[in-house]
């Protein structure tokens, strides 16, 4: 089995890191990811910009993934913020098209209780719908919240539903993080088979140890090993989705990669 393992690394400094920790694919921010702002990808974002980015990830063999900001929910039905949230996710979709990036993985975001989650799913699909990009929007389950839309199985159904309505559907795949699965309360022994079912695709695994409880809800990382999530259990989410591979605990994730690769043959 050959899937493509790797991790998150910086922006400015990833095939340097990317050799260090052994990784065959990153996962970048073109921007902070707590921030609505996306600087100009010049010189000081890496040296040579985004050009040299692409050229240089592709020299070394490294396939590149975007994580959009995490401030991003096109979901809300806050106008102050599904606006600037599409805005962002365009601006960060369009960077991702200049470096060669293979995906954007965005969250799947949330309403709040007083909101019917319909109107979510549609916003959603309305996203999409005015997103114009030819790379794919990776919609990845988030770990915690009541009102999320991509947490547990029910309501990613329903979200599947919405987007696949849009214009642009083809282009929309799915990101499963197995620390976000296990504290929000999806079973792991099924889950590829189970959003497989949903989605038809797994186009990205975030392998991620969880520092807490199956269904606790919370979203705290651990290296491999260091949580609670049983190893088999995490090799075989690997295994049976046979795609590429980032883990994103902060901290040297050499040790993570190796971890898996040895399991995986
Ligand atoms: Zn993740």
């Amino acid at each position: 089995m050959s899937v493509k393992i790797g991790a998150h690394v910086d922006l400015s400094d990833a095939v340097a890191q990317a050799a260090e920790i052994g990784a065959e694919v990153v996962q970048v921010f073109l921007s902070d990811p707590q921030a609505w702002k996306v600087p100009p990808f010049d010189d000081s974002a890496h040296p040579g910009g985004a050009e040299a980015f692409r050229e240089e990830t592709a020299a070394a063999g490294i396939d590149v993934y975007v994580h959009a900001p995490y401030v991003i929910n096109v979901a809300s039905t806050n106008n102050r913020i599904r606006i600037p949230s599409r805005k962002l996710l365009q601006q960060i979709m369009t960077g991702a098209g200049e470096i060669g990036a293979r995906g954007v993985v965005v969250h799947g975001g949330h309403v709040t209780a007083k909101d019917d989650p319909d109107v979510g799913f549609d916003n959603w699909r309305k996203a999409i719908d005015a997103l114009e990009t030819d790379v794919p929007v990776l919609i990845e389950n988030t770990a915690g919240g009541d009102f999320s839309l991509a947490r547990r199985l029910d309501r990613l159904e329903l979200l599947w539903a919405a987007v696949m309505r849009a214009n642009g559907a083809e282009n929309v795949g799915f990101t499963l993080d197995t620390c976000h699965a296990w504290a929000g309360g999806i079973d792991l022994a099924t889950a590829v088979d189970d959003i497989r079912a949903i989605t038809g695709r797994i186009d990205l695994v975030h392998a991620n140890d969880s520092r807490d409880a199956a269904g606790s809800g919370a979203d705290r990382h651990a290296h491999i090993g260091d949580g609670n999530i049983p190893a088999e259990l995490l090799v075989g989410v690997v295994a049976a989705a046979g795609a590429p591979v980032v883990c994103e605990t902060h901290g040297d994730m050499g040790p993570d990669i190796a971890w898996l690769r040895e399991r995986l043959g």
